[in-house]
């Protein structure tokens, strides 16, 4: 059976979180006038980038390569493919 990295999907939702919280955060200090928020704009962006790039290589159909929806933390399956039909499960939920 052929699986998706539940690895990858995790550091993915962790850098999404990230991303985003710093982004608010970023986002806040501007208003508020701090000078540094510019700083906190980097890692922020680079987040989101790491999370788009895992997004668009590792949660994707294995049979297909369609891409899939949504990212799951601890569910055993990543939902039926829309393009070919099949169950993706993750590698953990394999034995
Ligand atoms: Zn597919």
């Amino acid at each position: 059976m052929k699986t998706i990295s539940r690895k990858k999907t995790r550091i993915a939702i962790v850098a999404m979180a990230l991303g985003f919280g710093l982004a608010v955060l970023a986002l806040l200090l501007q208003n508020l006038g701090v000078e540094f928020a510019i700083v906190i704009w980097c890692p922020a962006l680079l987040s989101l980038m790491v999370c788009a790039w895992l997004m668009s290589r590792a949660n994707r159909c294995p049979y297909c390569g369609t891409r899939l929806r949504g990212l799951h933390w601890s569910k055993p399956d990543a939902g039926v493919c829309e393009k070919c039909k099949e169950t993706v499960y993750y590698d953990d939920s394999v034995q």
